[in-house]
């Protein structure tokens, strides 16, 4: 009568013997280009249309440590070891010496690519050798162009040769070549110009700020001017409380945010939208991205990307922020191709730059605070997946991760990632939950089971634990498996290959639901284990119908002798798995390093649990467990 939790065991044995993807074995250093992580001493960034043909590099966002030679650089949100330079010659084809000094794409900064005959110039460029009447470098050459032009009503063409160049400290436009003076909180010294649609080089934010235009004393308009941040880690989407802790030096709703050109410069759950400046004359505007106000209890489906992932490898760093009055965030990933691979997540950062999720550190014991198991096919990453995980206003980052079936096999798949997010005002202190029931050539039909004394005591008793959480569960809808699908999923075949097995193509058989609602099969027997459940993940696909993942199976001629209680509770649990419960006691021989769930107010050896991992007739949630359960996107806020 053991419940026995497939992916736990399948997953634990698949991965700890196969974990960082076979990570040193080719021992290309940082910066060299990669197709896989084996190509690498640490790990490899896929090629993509912002780093061609790859490169060998690793995410340094923890600690910002890299190995000697290279230095950690945000790169737009892609924080990673890049290669130290001196000039562009150290560098491979179509990447540059950058202004940090490190080896960057091209495309990502193109003066470091167009810069080289320059070099000399920009050592001797220092505001005490303002003569040389020569432009400093490429790199400043365009914003000063269209300084030039913005400003030509005050400009004066001598000027510019004995004005100092940017970066030198200055206290009125006329002194800067660039006609620009930034003002004391923003360092006090000559800047580029530049524009929302027209940021500055790697190294510099554009920043708006109160002008004085025709210098008579008083600010008249928004000026931008490009921030030199080098000094300065406070990135976009992390925490701030005001601008001048912002590299960007905007903060706004609780974080750094950034100027926008267009829609596409924020992230999703952010738009361009419009902030206002105080002027001695007036008030000024700029864009900026901010988040989007969202409805109290939407439970929003956000597209993040499809990638080109091959197994043994990461994938392009994601990022959401979370805006205020967001209580949980389920990443949701989904193969698109028929082969079978594990998807899930390597490393996960919250707004605080807190490492909450390590796969290697998971899988080896060292609890993390964020659990989380790669899956076959469709995978879930859930935050906060435990109450001892502070959920917070900002920037989340993860890399996503690819796994063969053997651990060895090199193939690709194009994969689409979603997540769900969750908005509650009232911090989710309840929930409704409605469910689909879909009976399987077992012994109760969608026609009885209305009717029937002991499943509808089953369906009371799933309510009464689920009360207890604040959850009601209700709205159902009851419906046959019929025909040939009836026959073959009647006793349900379990495997541990992802590619054999009936589980998952039982619960796919939910394509084509349209409710805000989890998926329940009841089945006459599965084969082999004496399994009394299984639910499709820690969490399930969030009210996601249709994947190999999108539902609980529950024995229901297994449990049915055991009376109405007992069934009950195999569906409570089958759920809470469902909802993101990890068992509360594990098997203690299941080879399973934690002896159970990340939850501080679960006890280890209690029988009463509900999700103690055998069918002790335990029905107790712990507050903790509640408070995970509400937060589920598969839960709707009352
Ligand atoms: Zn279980």
């Amino acid at each position: 009568m053991r419940r026995r939790l497939r992916l736990v065991c399948l997953g634990w044995l698949l991965f700890g013997c196969g974990d960082d993807g076979g990570g040193s074995s080719g021992g290309r250093p940082v910066g060299d280009p990669c197709e896989r992580s084996t190509d690498c001493e640490l790990d490899c960034v896929l090629p993509s249309d912002v780093y061609p043909g790859g490169f060998c590099s690793r995410w340094c966002g923890d600690d910002w440590s890299c190995p000697s030679g290279s230095q950690c650089m945000d790169l737009g949100g892609d924080i990673y070891c890049f290669r130290q330079c001196w000039t562009s010659d150290e560098c491979r084809d179509g990447w540059g010496c950058g202004s940090a000094g490190a080896c960057v794409p091209c495309g990502v900064e193109p003066s470091a690519c167009a810069a080289d005959a320059d070099a000399d110039a920009d050592v001797e460029d220092t505001p005490d050798a303002p003569d040389e009447g020569v432009e400093p470098d490429a790199a400043d050459a365009d914003a000063d162009a269209g300084a030039d032009a913005d400003a030509d009503a005050d400009a004066d063409a001598d000027a510019d040769v004995s004005a100092l160049p940017n970066g030198s400290p200055c206290t009125r436009a006329s002194e800067c070549r660039s006609r620009l003076c930034l003002p004391p909180e923003m360092g006090g010294v000559c800047a580029a110009r530049c524009a929302p649609d027209d940021p500055c080089d790697y190294g510099y934010s554009c920043v708006p700020f109160a002008e004085d235009s025709d210098a008579n004393g008083r600010t008249d308009r928004v000026g931008y001017g490009c921030y030199d941040w080098t000094t300065d880690r406070t990135q976009d989407g992390l925490a701030c409380t005001e601008d001048v802790q912002c590299r960007s030096r905007l903060c706004e709703g609780g974080v750094c945010t950034r100027l926008c050109g267009s829609a596409g410069d924020c992230v999703p759950l952010t738009v361009c939208g419009s902030a206002t400046l105080p002027l001695d004359d007036g008030t000024g505007t700029y864009p900026v991205c901010r988040f989007e106000t969202v409805a109290a209890g939407e439970i929003r489906a956000v597209p993040i990307a499809t990638l080109t992932m091959s197994t043994g490898t990461t994938g392009r760093l994601g990022e959401l922020w979370m805006p205020p009055n967001a209580v949980s965030l389920q990443l949701f990933a989904q193969q698109m191709g028929t082969r079978g691979a594990y998807l899930g997540v390597l490393n996960a950062y919250d707004p605080a730059n807190d490492r909450i999720y390590n796969y290697d550190d998971f899988v080896e014991g060292r609890d993390t605070p964020n659990w989380h198991m790669p899956d076959s096919r469709a995978a879930s990453f859930f935050v906060p997946i435990s109450n001892r995980v502070t959920f917070r206003v900002g920037r989340y980052l993860w890399t996503p991760v690819m796994f063969a079936p053997d651990g060895t096999s090199s193939f690709d798949d194009a994969v689409e990632w979603s997540a769900y997010v969750k908005f509650d005002p009232a911090g989710a202190t309840a929930g409704r939950l409605a469910a689909n029931l879909y009976f399987v050539g077992c012994g109760v039909t969608a026609s009885t089971a209305p009717t029937s004394t002991r499943f509808q005591a089953a369906l009371d008793e799933w309510e009464r634990i689920y009360a207890t959480a604040g959850i009601t569960v209700g709205d159902y809808t009851y419906r046959d498996i019929t025909g040939s699908a009836a026959t073959t999923y009647s006793t349900v075949a379990y495997a541990e290959d992802i590619d054999q097995g009936e589980v998952g193509p039982l619960m796919a058989l939910t394509a084509g639901r349209t409710e805000h609602a989890v998926n329940v099969f009841f089945v006459h027997d599965f084969t082999g284990y004496g399994l009394l459940g299984i639910a499709g993940g820690i969490p399930g696909p969030p009210a996601v119908h249709g994947t190999t993942h999108s539902a609980v199976i529950v024995n229901l001629d297994g449990a049915w002798g055991y009376g109405g209680a007992f069934l009950g509770q195999v569906i409570a649990h089958e759920v809470g798995h469902y909802l993101g419960l990890w068992h509360s006691t594990e098997n203690p021989e299941g080879g399973w390093p934690y002896g159970g769930d990340p939850l501080a107010d679960t006890t280890t050896g209690d029988t009463n649990n509900l999700m103690y991992w055998q069918a002790a007739g335990g029905s107790r949630l712990s507050a903790g467990q509640g408070w995970v359960m509400r937060r589920s996107p598969t839960v709707r806020t009352p």
